[in-house]
């Protein structure tokens, strides 16, 4: 292996850069050229290639988003698109790619290497929604964002003793929501792998006001509805004051964590180990605290299992 390449893909998340310096630099400690593939599957369809130096990645594992950009792209889906990819690598003469990026970006990179063209996939996503690793880059610094946020609304909401249903990231996966609800100390949290039931939803608020509480903070991850909605049907329920905040894209966002800059150079590193190595079609994760790497098909298909004891745990902390 003497030329690797690297790009981000799909929805961007605080860390990738921390990742792609981690790529670069570890590659160039064991003599191997990087390139910077720019706009994702996109750019590698285009050539929008250009080499990595040290210096190319300074400065910039302190910062969101990703110096690579990053794309969605169509075309790339179809076995021409892959084929174009694969032909502007190979006229750089690059050997292997790692793809930072979400499950869909994965599914690209096995493609590629199912057609010859080894990729290893490091999981980049603040949703957490990754079978295989117990964390992905940039959930950390999301969650952080959201209890940020939360910690300042629950003050306007005991100065008016209001109720705020707060809307967080997370169309098929709770953990956002859930681990934030622990970490803020969320009245309910409303998740895509859980019924909630409503009437217990009042409950919580109701015995809350009886023992003199002046806020409730419900949180409701976006694949369960929306926070509009619940505000209204609490309203109602409860004849009181509710007000809704959408946190939206300053999730994606901001500086990251040392949690996520810490899993991005230990993920990125290994990496380039296993194109070393000769492997592909892996992506790296952490498990237990120790890096992992599964076959990325097999993790794909296999169904995610969600941290219901978390689920438990801020229920029990809420009563
Ligand atoms: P994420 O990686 O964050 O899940 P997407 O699901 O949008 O984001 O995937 C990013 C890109 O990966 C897509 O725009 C597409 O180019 C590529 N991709 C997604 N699914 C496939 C697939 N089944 N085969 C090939 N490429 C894919």
């Amino acid at each position: 292996m003497k030329k690797i390449g690297v790009l981000t893909s799909g929805g961007d998340a605080p860390g990738m850069n921390a990742a792609i310096r981690a790529v670069t630099r570890k590659a160039l400690y064991h003599n191997i050229e990087v390139y910077g593939i720019y706009y994702g599957y996109q750019g590698l369809m285009d050539g929008s290639i250009k080499k990595l130096e040290l210096g190319s990645v300074g400065d910039i594992i302190q910062r969101g988003g990703t110096k690579l950009y990053s794309s969605r792209s169509e075309e790339f889906k179809t076995d021409e698109g892959q084929q174009k990819g694969i032909e502007q690598l190979k006229k750089l003469g690059i050997e292997g790619l790692v793809v930072i990026g979400g499950d869909g970006s994965f599914r690209g990179a096995k493609k590629l290497t199912e057609k010859g063209f080894p990729c290893i996939g490091v999981p980049g996503t603040i949703d957490n929604d990754i079978p295989g690793t117990d964390f992905t880059i940039g959930f950390d610094t999301a969650l952080n964002t959201v209890i940020e946020a939360v910690d300042k609304i629950r003050d306007t909401a005991t100065s008016h003793e209001r109720t705020y249903v707060v809307e967080v990231m997370g169309r098929d996966a709770g953990d956002l929501a859930l681990w934030a609800g622990v970490s803020a100390g969320a009245e309910s949290v409303l998740i895509p792998e859980k019924t909630e039931d409503f009437d217990d939803i009042v409950e919580r608020i109701k015995r809350g006001h009886e023992r003199g509480k002046r806020h409730s903070i419900i949180l409701v991850a976006e694949g369960v509805g929306s926070a509009v909605e619940y505000s209204e049907k609490i309203k109602k329920a409860m004849n009181m004051e509710t007000r809704v905040t959408v946190l939206g894209h300053t999730q994606r966002g901001g500086s990251p964590t040392a949690n996520d800059r810490v899993l991005a150079s230990r993920l990125g590193a290994k990496a380039v180990d296993l194109l070393i190595e000769g492997k592909g079609g892996r992506m790296v994760g952490i498990q237990n605290n120790q890096v992992v790497d599964h076959d990325i098909l097999e993790v794909l298909d296999a169904k995610r299992v969600p941290e219901l004891s978390m689920y438990q745990l801020s229920k029990e902390l809420s009563i």
